[in-house]
């Protein structure tokens, strides 16, 4: 309700994918053109991880499904199917967003069955996304964390981020908890044309060193690497280079998988930016997801000298934060399976 007042259309029709998740209201703004907010009541806020996945973290917090930093290559993708939303446009478009979720969260983190478990934050969309800027779940998010003693850990590409920077500090003063910022693409016109809707490069070292200036470590996901476009030791040299001096900490750098249809969407774009590529991209993809035992090897001695040259440490967070499955195994969290 609260920015009712700004709503130049508000449409209380649903897809039966909505009406599964608690619908209430579709909003759209002239502050967000193109967009579509689609306000929904939660029942749960805390999703519990199968240990089947993998992941050094058992429990994440989402507030929004699709999101409008639109990376071509966004693992998430599918989950907007599940919605009845197309995991391409709509995903980057038609966000759902979660309007009690922190008043849940604090009744979930109140039970005196809460584990005080490590919880993630950025694993399935991007918590700092556009939408933040308006609904501001997080400063609810954070300190509800922060008060019931829950150590947490924050990824974003989202320069949002910046608001709660204050607030993120005092919480680390009560529990464990770390950021990391997902910068992977240095140069400025492939950026533009392959995560047209994040901030660019340069805002993103621009926040590795706010976060530095707050006290705190900076983690980096220098990922996903693009065969090709992003692999060349020149590149990776200059982005960690970047990195280092804008007071990046630590990085933790793969490269992309495909799964499912993020691999359609993703190789759209690619034979219409880079058609040349489109062949051996098949070829890399042609086992699945993931990219080859030896494509990876590779990727892993190209990386190694220049992190140490740089000075930065490799994958050495306090402690577990928002880190894909090791491939070949899949990432499954409910009810789709997605990270960033
Ligand atoms: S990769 Fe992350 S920032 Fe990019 S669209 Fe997906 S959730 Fe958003």
């Amino acid at each position: 309700m609260r920015w009712s007042g700004q709503a130049v259309a508000v449409d209380d029709g649903a897809l039966p994918g909505l009406q599964r998740v608690g619908f209430v209201r579709s909003v759209r703004t002239p502050q967000f053109e193109g967009m579509t907010f689609h306000e929904v009541l939660c029942k749960s806020a805390l999703n519990k991880i199968p240990a089947a996945a993998m992941l050094p973290f058992r429990f994440t917090v989402n507030g929004y499904r699709g999101c409008a930093h639109a990376c071509r290559y966004c693992f998430a993708r599918p989950t907007h199917e599940y919605l009845d939303f197309d995991a391409g446009a709509d995903f980057d478009s038609q966000i759902v967003v979660k309007t009690n979720l922190v008043e849940v969260l604090r009744r979930e983190l109140n039970r005196p069955s809460w584990c005080r478990e490590t919880v993630a934050l950025g694993t399935n969309t991007d918590p700092y996304q556009r939408a933040e800027g308006r609904y501001a779940l997080m400063p609810g998010i954070i300190s509800a964390l922060a008060a019931s003693g829950t150590p947490m850990s924050i990824l974003t590409k989202g320069t949002v981020l910046r608001r709660d920077l204050d607030l993120i500090a005092d919480a680390a003063q009560q529990v464990p908890l770390s950021v990391a910022i997902s910068l992977a693409v240095g140069d400025p016109e492939l950026h533009r044309d392959v995560e047209p809707g994040t901030p660019s490069p340069q805002a993103r070292l621009g926040l590795i060193t706010a976060v530095r200036d707050v006290g705190l470590d900076c983690h980096v996901m220098v990922a996903p690497v693009l065969p090709h476009l992003t692999d060349s030791v020149d590149h990776l040299d200059a982005l960690l280079g970047q990195i280092a001096a804008a007071g990046g900490s630590s990085v933790t750098v793969f490269g992309l998988h495909l799964r499912s249809s993020t691999r359609g969407w993703f190789m759209t774009w690619l034979a219409r930016s880079h058609p040349e590529l489109v062949a051996t991209y098949r070829q890399l993809y042609r086992r699945g997801a993931y990219l080859p035992a030896d494509y990876r090897d590779m990727l892993r001695r190209r990386v190694a000298p220049l992190v140490t040259r740089h000075g930065l440490a490799g994958d050495q967070r306090p402690f577990a934060g928002p880190v894909p499955a090791p491939a070949p195994a899949p990432a499954v969290i409910e009810p789709q399976p997605t990270l960033f």
